[in-house]
């Protein structure tokens, strides 16, 4: 008989609780103030490697963790109950950076980067532009060929975990007139020459991962450091985002659940009109749509991140759990700041953060509108 999809082999559960446990006794003293000063302390990216949850799917003798791309689902999950700002730099890692590197890249170039990966280099993945967003093959950032190097010039915009990454999957362009026929993936490594990151934002939400710009002036790439092949960048970053927004899709699941934990708690304590305000059934029947509505988005996400394990097509899975688990989170984390009244309204608790946090699901990984898009060309044939 199949499991149920909200089943959990005992690995898997161990290892969601583990990850939680750490959230809640690490991260959570410090989520007030990472938001606050916009910035990770090293220490916590150190104790991310050391318990194995920067390197999730990367085999053991790589010094990786040798589990599946579900058990990086339920890390993001868990972190992101806490700080969905911890969530995105461990999603960004596994199911970004080193998933596109398990699936594309050279037997040399995974002996070369997967151990430093899982050891200590925090990855950021680099296709957006400022000028090209949805439309993100429209990109200007050039790759020529010379002295057996590749030369990058261009910019890109909004590349999360840049302040804190050593290694950027960098997508450019070796032909313009090419289309997405020319877009070409690479790995750059910070300290190549004429590379440098640049801007960091100053945002709304999950304000203490990093956001920064990078500029690429002749940056010089050796030849080997092609991710796949050339001209063959626009099936490497499809496909990788095709599952990253399963690992957003999560991110938004754990958000939505921090903020219900949150919501229930305060509603047995806050008393008015003689009671505790979770004693009214308005405020019990909004917790419970509330409660629903998370559990909905958890079984999609979850569906969707099996799908991929056990090498279904995941493509319309994967854009409905992040439509729909984004639009869940803007809801309970609405809900959440209703509840705690004024005080839901001020930094001394912790709803309003998550609030803000959950804007970005809409935006990243692809808008909600083009999640839309695909969902409906898959309908519609
Ligand atoms: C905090 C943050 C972190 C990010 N991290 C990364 C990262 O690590 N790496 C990376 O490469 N990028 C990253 N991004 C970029 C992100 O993926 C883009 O912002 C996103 O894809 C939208 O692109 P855009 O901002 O240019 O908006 P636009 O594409 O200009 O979209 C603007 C509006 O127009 C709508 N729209 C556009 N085209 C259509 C259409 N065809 N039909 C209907 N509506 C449409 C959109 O839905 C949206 O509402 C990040 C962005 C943010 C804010």
């Amino acid at each position: 008989m199949s499991a149920p999809l909200t089943f959990l082999a005992d690995d898997e559960r161990l290892f969601r609780d583990t990850v939680y446990e750490f959230a809640d006794r690490e991260v959570r003293p410090l989520v007030r103030k990472m938001d606050e000063e916009a910035r990770v302390p090293r220490e916590l990216i150190d104790r991310l490697f050391e318990l194995g949850f920067m390197g999730i799917e990367i085999q053991d003798s790589q010094g990786g963790g040798g589990a599946s791309f579900f058990h990086a689902v339920l890390a993001v999950e868990s972190l992101s109950r806490v700080d969905p700002s911890i969530g995105v730099l461990v999603d960004v890692q596994n199911t970004l950076v080193i998933n596109a590197l398990l699936r594309w890249g050279s037997e040399a170039v995974r002996q070369r980067y997967l151990p430093r990966l899982a050891a200590d280099t925090v990855g950021a993945y680099a296709l957006s532009e400022a000028g090209s967003g949805s439309d993100a093959f429209a990109m200007t950032t050039r790759a020529a060929q010379s002295d057996g190097c590749w030369t990058l010039s261009g910019r890109k915009l909004w590349i999360t975990n840049a302040n804190e990454a050593s290694l950027f999957i960098v997508f450019a362009t070796v032909d313009p007139a090419a289309g997405y026929r020319g877009v070409t993936a690479f790995l750059v490594e910070r300290g190549f020459p004429g590379f440098t990151v640049g801007h960091k934002e100053d945002k709304l939400g999950i304000r203490a991962s990093s956001t920064c710009e990078l500029i690429l002036d002749g940056c010089r790439v050796p030849a080997d450091n092609v991710l796949g092949e050339v001209g063959k960048g626009y099936k490497t970053a499809i496909e990788t985002l095709n599952e990253g927004r399963i690992g957003i899709g999560a991110q938004m699941v754990g958000l939505s659940q921090g903020a219900l934990d949150h919501a229930v708690r305060y509603v047995k304590e806050r008393k008015q009109f003689g009671k505790p305000i979770g004693e009214f059934q308005a405020v019990q029947h909004q917790l419970a749509r509330a409660a629903t509505e998370v559990e909905a988005a958890r079984l999609m996400v979850y569906n969707a991140a099996r799908l991929r394990d056990a090498r279904q097509p995941f493509l319309n899975e994967a854009a409905m759990c992040k439509l729909f688990s984004s639009e869940v989170a803007e809801r309970v984390t609405s809900l959440a700041v209703n509840l705690f009244g004024g005080y839901g309204f001020v930094k001394d608790y912790p709803v309003e953060k998550l609030y803000r946090d959950a804007k970005i699901g809409q935006i990243y990984e692809g808008t909600s509108n083009l999640q839309l898009q695909t969902i409906a060309k898959q309908i519609l044939g």
